[in-house]
């Protein structure tokens, strides 16, 4: 059976597909089916995790995984959440987003810095899907001063990891797998996949 990933950011391919390497199924990354990208107009991870994942159903014809996430700062009310990819512009890269994220929080004290990853799996069969699986994961954390490490992607070097007292960017990708917000949402599909597929 072929699934597609709705995603094309890469270093959520290969987290995604190191996580579901020995399940039944293959996971195609929507690169390679040249599905468009979907316009992320939702208010939530939710629905834009559907609008992915529908979008991608559309294109192939295949039923798709998509995917939402995240990162949470309690010291700027929640943002940049839903927005995280393009905090600091439409088109930013990682390390615009970290420099505007540090430079937010300047002078901010280490008990403040509290934040999270949020990820909404969902599992669309079609396209018009009306009971789709929807899997949510958190991670908390806390915002370091400067960046750590290099492994990862995105906010990594600057998230902190308390069960390892280091930052998500110096974790190796198996341990990341285990204790992230995706790794949680992704094994929660993976269970109710095995019965409501
Ligand atoms: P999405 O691709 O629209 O879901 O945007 C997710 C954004 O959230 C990414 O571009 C990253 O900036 C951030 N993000 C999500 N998951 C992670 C992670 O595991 N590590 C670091 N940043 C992440």
């Amino acid at each position: 059976m072929r699934i597609v990933f709705a995603s094309n950011n890469a270093g959520k391919v290969r987290e995604v597909a190191e996580l579901l390497g020995s399940a039944a199924f293959e996971l195609v990354p929507q690169s390679d089916c040249l599905v468009p990208e979907a316009e992320e107009s939702g208010l939530t991870f939710v629905e834009n995790a559907i609008i992915k994942a529908r979008n991608a159903c559309r294109h192939t014809g295949l039923p798709a995984i998509g995917d939402d996430s995240g990162i949470e700062v309690d010291a700027l009310g929640g943002e940049p959440g839903i927005h995280s990819s393009r905090f600091a512009g439409e088109n930013a890269s990682d390390a615009d987003n970290n420099t505007l994220l540090l430079a937010e929080l300047a002078g901010v004290p280490d008990e403040r810095r509290t934040a999270r990853f949020q990820c909404v799996m969902v599992y669309l069969r079609h396209a018009e899907d009306p009971t789709p699986l929807i899997c949510q994961g958190t991670w908390e954390g806390r915002i370091l001063a400067e960046p750590r490490g290099s492994g990862g992607f995105g906010y990594d070097p600057l998230f902190w990891v308390p069960e390892r007292d280091c930052s998500a960017a110096e974790l190796d990708p198996a341990d990341k797998n285990r204790l992230s917000h995706r790794g949680r949402a992704l094994r929660l599909l993976a269970e109710r996949f095995e019965t409501q597929h």
